[in-house]
């Protein structure tokens, strides 16, 4: 049975660096049938916010990411004192006093020394007195994992064969000072009890993979498998953390992304397939193979996603947007109509706003000085509405006969008289959609 989680932090919103992650691992779920599981990495009580985990939900919901079950951290936290207790047994748990501006230093020598700055286990060689001593000076301890200084390997899903020195790597804090458990062992024991076949992640976590590993060994645990997937850069390669506030979900969804076109781009960036928008999640399940993904850094582009919503949507039945049409006040009677003219015009569903501007007459632009008289003679023929299918066609004849205009000359600037555009919809199309006669500045 193949188990699979998105683990995130309720303490910010998701971005579009989340939604890869939660995305690999719901379709791997999917495609094999088995269980997808949001779980809550809740254990920070400072940063840690209800509000953001209704807001991860949120979006999931919106994007369609369904999740068999929810599993919050904060409610586990007697499994991770067990675990501890195991691992002290066992001999791989110790506890370790130095301050942090004490750690900063030993790091700072051994730089200066050109030594990789891994924790120098000074701990270890404190008698119990000495531990007694410094934890009536200082107070309790952190509490380190004692690595096996062997190599660690794993086949990872993505970035294939895998080997870390675990000499190279400081023994991992698994318990603050202030008794806090953190999220390296919170995971181990998460994932080993609740039967997580599949851990995909990003590729910043790699060294957790190894130290991991090792944990999950001293619990008595096989290890999952590991896939871990690129970090998205922006489209010149830049990091895109610092802007990754202003790539959440949820502003992305204001900009009237559409989610399959999200989906449909982010399921397949980064791999050997070609994005192409599909219709449903299911299509997207089909199709998913995460070894065809590579570990070069992957290049998001956010003006992708335009021309892919824009498909989308010109694709809609008014059914799927009738709500928005009732908010923006478009009679019953004209809607099939409206959407029919205006799907193949926008980029995203805010779009229409605008042109449901024109057809109120909100729009009426500047008219160049050349087109001036031109422009108010053909307004002098032009009736009241209501208009239909043959105003333009009338209108444009009775215009050309009075003013001797043709071709271009003739039709753009009446489009742009009306309609405050040089490109849209047919104009005949237009006409009757206009709630009232297009006037002049
Ligand atoms: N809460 C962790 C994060 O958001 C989860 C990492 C993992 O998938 O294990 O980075």
């Amino acid at each position: 049975m193949t188990v699979t989680r998105f683990a995130p932090s309720p303490t910010g919103y998701l971005h579009i660096g989340n939604l890869r992650t939660a995305l690999f691992n719901y379709l791997i779920a999917r495609k094999a049938g088995g269980t997808f599981i949001l779980r809550l990495d809740d254990t920070d009580p400072e940063r840690s916010k209800p509000e953001f985990a209704d807001a991860i939900m949120e979006d999931l919901d919106w994007l369609g990411l369904t999740w068999d079950r929810v599993e919050r951290q904060s409610a586990r936290l007697d499994r991770y004192a067990a675990a501890a207790e195991t691992l002290r047994a066992a001999g791989r748990f110790y506890e370790a006093f130095e301050t942090p501006t004490e750690l900063d230093l030993k790091r700072k020598k051994q730089l200066n020394m050109g030594r990789p700055p891994v924790y120098d286990r000074a701990a270890l060689a404190l008698s119990d007195e000495e531990k007694a001593k410094l934890r009536a000076e200082r107070g309790q301890g952190v509490w380190r994992f004692k690595l096996d200084h062997a190599r660690i390997e794993w086949k990872d899903g993505i970035l294939g064969e895998t080997s870390i020195d675990a000499a190279s790597v400081s023994d991992p804090v698994l318990i603050r000072q202030d008794g806090q458990v953190l999220y390296t062992l919170a995971s181990v024991v998460d994932d080993t009890e609740m039967g997580v076949t599949h851990v995909v992640r990003g590729s910043d976590h790699v060294t957790n993979t190894a130290t991991q590993i090792q944990i999950m060994e001293a619990l008595g645990a096989a290890p999952p498998a590991f896939a871990h997937h690129s970090l998205l850069t922006g489209p010149g390669g830049e990091a895109l953390s610092k802007r990754l506030g202003t790539l959440s979900l949820r502003d992305l969804r204001a900009r009237g992304v559409a989610p399959m076109a999200l989906l449909s781009l982010m399921a397949r960036l980064g791999s050997s397939d070609p994005v192409e928008l599909r219709g449903s999640i299911a299509e997207l399940v089909e199709g998913f193979d995460i070894a065809r993904f590579g570990a070069a850094p992957t290049k998001f582009d956010e003006a992708d996603l335009a021309p892919l919503t824009a498909r989308h949507l010109a694709g809609l039945p008014l059914s799927a947007v009738k709500d928005k049409l009732d908010a923006l006040g478009v009679p019953g009677a004209l809607q099939l109509h409206f959407w029919t003219v205006c799907r193949e015009n926008i980029s995203t569903l805010s779009d229409l706003d605008g042109w449901w501007e024109v057809f109120e007459g909100g729009a009426i632009p500047e008219v160049a000085e050349e087109d001036r008289a031109f422009v108010e003679t053909a307004f002098g023929l032009l009736g009241e509405p209501p208009y239909d299918g043959d105003t333009w066609g009338a209108w444009t004849s009775a215009a050309k006969a009075a003013t001797g205009r043709k071709g271009r000359g003739l039709f753009m600037p009446l489009r742009h008289a009306v309609t405050g555009r040089t490109k849209g919809p047919e104009m005949a199309d237009v006409m009757p959609l206009m709630q009232v006669k297009p006037g002049l500045r």
